[in-house]
């Protein structure tokens, strides 16, 4: 959704791969009712301002013809047709020359590529698209339509209530509102009865273009202070308003062209947010909504959202027992129980063990390094407010936020030749980052983390080779957790340091090995950082989120700041390539991705503990200890209960964490010394001996099952 408010656009930002992105775009709205309208035009008339103008409500002409000139215009369909029409005549008049169907069916066009109401007149010579439901660029447009008739129904309930701004967003819609006490879950359920109302009365949804200050005075005199701060904001000498029933709101389009065509949505939730996103102003409150062309789609949504809160990492960490925060420790530092530790380390043996088969030296560095190697880096300059810094005998230095840094002073060691690259440097490097406190979220985003990080540095011939060879890296890691996943090239910024040959050389490389993976891929065309361009990929769990793990960036400001050099088979001095790459990205976030993803019953591999052994009576605690001990020794991950409790009880509990096997011992696995694996779905595997048994697990774990 384009909305004119472009200055308070936040853009998504990324930063080393670590940030994901809270994409936010921000749009307009507002409004009063029938009987408000009088007032709104009387005060207009007190305040000075010429109601003589076509006001904003006598404008719907929705579906109907517009005045009709005498000479014709020329129309290129999508399928390269050409239809005449008559001059003045609107998106609704083409689909209506076309047929019944599709003038029903429309809910905005798309002339010369953008987006318009149906209601715009067409140019001649316009290619034109219609848009119905199924074009992909509705939903936007009808969730967006849905965050102003969500608006209409609060100033209808809530008169008092000031309105800011309102976009869609990836899953939905919100709104922000100021009003003098917090929404309430009944006030949403009102709301949302009210909207319900205004679509089923099939409201006009039209558009009109005024000027500036007339917007503004009109905004004034309606008491809506924030939509006149933005309109002297943008700045423009004319912005457009919407009105339906009486309601009228700031804002760039299309919407829909009536309030029946929102058919499906819901409220979701309620927020605390402050004006323009800065905590020196005014908190607003923020109303969540999400919007579907149709009911069963709005079904299918919140039927995933119920699943998403069932498999919620922070919930199923404490059940579980993986790990917790504390106010005392600080916020956004995890602490990691024995059982989430455990899944940690074999995260990390998993990794080191896939890096090592790959090439790669492990190396580690200091957590903390002179703050003038910050400065030289860049980092002092650029990132200084999201690092922690300490001072001891009177020198600084900086926690790391990145793990970079050490990597270059092991390549400025020694002196390299060509002979010697690629190097490729990993560590399980734990970085600070100071994280504003709003955006924390469980292990989503912490203030501290561990990547799975490595830096390769190589000849320019090399690149090529060493992308692919990440490229495929991150191809079988994720094939071995099972996740699907999408791949972005970033190029290059406007703003950016490098001259045209390194960016041409590294973005080549970058692309050459996209094409080569015969997987699709995206472009953000001046979406790189400035030092280089990157590759981004993001992970797609089961309920179809995607989650950003991986990212390859080309840099060509460190080695230039550093210094580092290789000598060529010329004998000359050269520049070697940088590549910052991580595979997982943050252990952290990637745990709590599993554990959302798994829903907590992770796979026999990665499990903190693969089986319990379980007693029916005290009679068998000397041969169940004897399992216990054998399992334990020959690696296997084991835990026992041998309380004198019900086995049903010791079932479900063990159940409840989601231990992959139960080994129930009864008196007749004392008497043949086996076991009897129950899996946590409840099927059992034939007996067999403990050996057998720790065999399997072997075997199940190599296989990655
Ligand atoms: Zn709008
Ligand atoms: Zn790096």
């Amino acid at each position: 959704m384009l909305l004119l408010l472009s200055s308070f656009l936040v853009q998504a930002r990324s930063s080393g791969g670590e940030r994901y992105l809270d994409t936010v775009e921000v749009g307009g709205s507002r409004p009063p009712a029938p009987t408000i309208l009088e007032a709104v035009l009387k005060q207009c008339v007190s305040a000075g301002i010429d109601v003589s103008m076509p006001f904003l409500f006598g404008c719907l002409k929705v579906g109907s013809t517009q005045e009709i000139g005498m000479a014709s215009i020329n129309i290129t369909l999508p399928d390269g047709s050409v239809r005449e029409l008559p001059s003045g005549a609107s998106v609704f008049d083409l689909a209506a020359s076309i047929g019944a169907g599709l003038a029903k069916a429309a809910l905005a066009g798309k002339v010369n590529g953008e987006l318009v109401d149906v209601t715009a007149s067409l140019s001649d010579g316009a290619k034109v698209e219609i848009i119905t439901e199924k074009s992909p660029e509705a939903l936007d447009i009808i969730r967006h339509s849905a965050s102003h008739l969500m608006a209409q129904a609060v100033k209808e309930l809530f008169p008092q209530a000031k309105v800011t701004i309102g976009p869609s967003i990836e899953t939905g819609f919100y709104y922000d509102f100021d009003v003098e006490r917090p929404f309430t879950p009944e006030d949403l359920e009102r709301i949302e009865a009210k909207m319900s109302e205004f679509a089923a009365a099939d409201l006009k949804i039209g558009r009109q273009v005024l000027s500036s200050a007339e917007a503004i005075g009109m905004f004034d005199a309606m008491g809506e202070p924030y939509k006149a701060e933005l309109i002297k904001d943008i700045g423009a000498e004319t912005v457009s308003v919407y009105s339906q029933g009486g309601f009228a709101d700031l804002c760039r389009g299309p919407h829909v062209p009536s309030t029946s065509r929102i058919k499906a949505f819901k409220l979701l939730s309620i927020a605390g947010a402050y004006w323009r996103g800065d905590e020196k102003n005014r908190m607003l409150q923020r109303i969540y909504g999400t919007a579907f062309v149709d009911k069963k789609e709005l079904e299918a949504y919140l039927n995933r959202l119920e699943e998403a809160k069932r498999r919620d990492h922070r919930k199923l960490g404490r059940e579980l027992d993986l790990f917790s925060f504390s106010d005392e420790v600080g916020a956004g530092f995890a602490i990691w129980h024995p059982k989430g530790a455990m899944l940690r380390t074999i995260l990390e043996d998993f990794e080191r063990k896939e890096h090592l088969k790959r090439g790669y030296d492990i190396v580690v560095g200091p957590q903390i390094l002179k703050t003038e190697l910050w400065q030289r880096s860049g980092h002092y300059e650029n990132y200084r407010e999201n690092m922690y810094f300490t001072e001891v005998d009177e020198q600084g230095f900086g926690i790391k936020p990145m793990n970079c840094l050490a990597h270059m002073m092991i390549y400025k060691s020694q002196l390299r030749s060509y002979r010697d690259l690629p190097l490729r440097y990993f560590e399980l490097g734990t970085v600070h980052r100071h994280e504003r406190a709003g955006v924390l979220h469980g292990l989503l985003r912490v203030r501290c983390f561990t990547q799975d990080d490595a830096h390769i540095l190589c000849t320019p011939e090399q690149l090529d080779a060493e992308i692919k060879g990440v490229l495929s890296f991150v191809n079988d890691i994720m094939a071995i957790f099972g996740f699907d996943y999408e791949m972005e090239l970033s190029t290059r910024p406007e703003k950016s340091i490098g001259d045209d040959a390194a960016w041409d050389l590294a973005t080549n490389a970058l692309l050459s090995a996209l094409k080569d993976t015969g997987r699709p891929y995206e472009i953000n065309e001046g979406d790189g950082a400035f030092y280089g361009p990157k590759i981004d990929i993001k992970l797609r769990d089961c309920l179809d989120r995607r989650w950003q793990c991986a990212t390859i960036q080309c840099d060509f400001t460190l080695p230039e700041r550093f210094d580092l050099h290789y000598i060529g088979p010329d004998g000359e001095k050269k520049r070697p390539v940088m590549v910052h790459r991580v595979i997982l990205g943050s252990i952290e976030r990637f745990i709590g991705v599993l554990i959302e993803h798994f829903a907590g019953s992770f796979p026999l591999w990665l499990s903190p503990v693969q089986a319990v052994v379980l007693t029916v009576t005290d009679n068998q605690i000397p041969f169940a200890q004897e399992v216990h001990a054998h399992l334990r020794e020959a690696g296997v991950r084991v835990q026992s209960d041998f309380r004198n409790e019900k086995l049903s009880f010791k079932i479900r509990e063990a159940q409840l964490q989601k231990v992959p096997y139960m080994l129930v011992i009864g008196d007749k696995e004392v008497e043949q010394g086996v076991v009897t694996p129950r899996y946590r779905d409840g099927k059992n595997l034939a007996p067999m001996k403990p050996a057998d048994f720790v065999d399997f697990v072997a075997l199940e774990c190599k296989n990655f099952k």
